[in-house]
């Protein structure tokens, strides 16, 4: 079992509270009926797959029911961040080690309430 962060509830909860929703930061077409056959079949069915960071939609479906982004790495599991609907990720794959202090910010809440001293 592991324990994730809800940005909205401010406090790490138990897995199963959460479901994983897919690949974020999906933008569905401004005008779905100009699209190509692939351009929107691009948009209903593939996703990335990458190996390293990777960027999933969640929801708190025990709590406070709220979607939200976790930042994970595919390799090791570990959740590098959480952060609200419209908020950008602070750990991308060209920024690995996060690209501001608010990554550092992040990361040593959820460390904090983990119990880990980064
Ligand atoms: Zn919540």
């Amino acid at each position: 079992m592991f324990h994730i962060h809800c940005p909205y509830c401010g406090e790490l909860r138990e897995e199963q509270e959460f479901h994983p929703k897919g690949q974020a930061h999906i933008a569905r077409p401004a005008d779905p009926a100009s699209c190509s056959d692939e351009e929107w079949g691009d948009y209903l069915f593939f996703r990335d797959n990458p190996r390293g960071i990777h960027h999933e939609l969640w929801v708190h479906a025990a709590g406070c029911r709220k979607f939200f982004n976790i930042t994970r790495h595919t390799v090791s599991y570990e959740i590098l961040e959480t952060y609200k609907m419209g908020e950008q990720p602070s750990f991308t794959a060209e920024h690995p080690r996060g690209n501001s202090t608010e990554a550092a910010s992040r990361q040593a809440q959820v460390a904090q309430q983990a119990g880990v001293h980064v």
